[in-house]
């Protein structure tokens, strides 16, 4: 297992629209025990293989307390989405911002798991969340795109400042 390097927004890399994976092989299990290291450590719940720079339809999240629930989702789609819920989020690639976001209150996501088989999960509260959050990733979306330009610009310009001075650290909050 290894600790991969997080991309921080604005690298256009997060913009990348990652690709179908074929075959969960050695190699995709491989990326989803490094991800999900990668999280850990981090710390956050949840982690797109968009924000390590591999671009494939690939996400992990673990939204329990005791973060010993992993989740795997290779190929995710959702297949139903109903409701509308505000919660605030905070992301990896976007050290120490949040914000509040409108999102689907209850998905059913269609994906295949660590083992290669299909499975259907309905998620609501903050998986749901977290599940829609990773899945923008991969189609290089970024939380931050669905607030304001002139919010946008003044997170862009204070990340900008933050990079020059020091390494920016990410906080312990919920981050995904
Ligand atoms: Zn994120």
């Amino acid at each position: 297992m290894a600790i991969l390097n997080i991309l921080h927004y604005p690298d256009p890399r997060l913009r990348t629209k990652a690709q179908p994976v074929e075959r969960v092989d050695e190699g995709i299990r491989q990326l989803i025990d490094d991800l999900l290291e990668t999280m850990y450590a981090a710390p956050g719940i949840g982690l797109a293989a968009t924000q390590v720079d591999v671009h494939k339809r690939v996400l992990v999240v673990d939204v329990s307390e005791e973060g010993d629930e992993p989740m795997a989702f290779v190929n995710p789609e959702i297949v139903r989405a109903e409701g509308w819920e505000e919660m605030q989020e905070g992301c990896l690639s976007v050290p120490e911002y949040f914000d509040v976001v409108q999102r689907a209150e209850r998905i059913t996501v269609r994906a295949l798991g660590r083992d290669g088989e299909p499975f259907e999960l309905e998620a609501d509260g903050l998986l749901a969340v977290c599940i829609q959050h990773e899945m923008d990733h991969l189609a290089g979306k970024l939380f931050v795109d669905y607030l304001s330009e002139l919010k946008r610009k003044r997170l862009r310009k204070r990340l900008e400042k933050q990079a020059r001075v020091q390494g920016a650290a990410p906080e312990a909050r919920a981050i995904y």
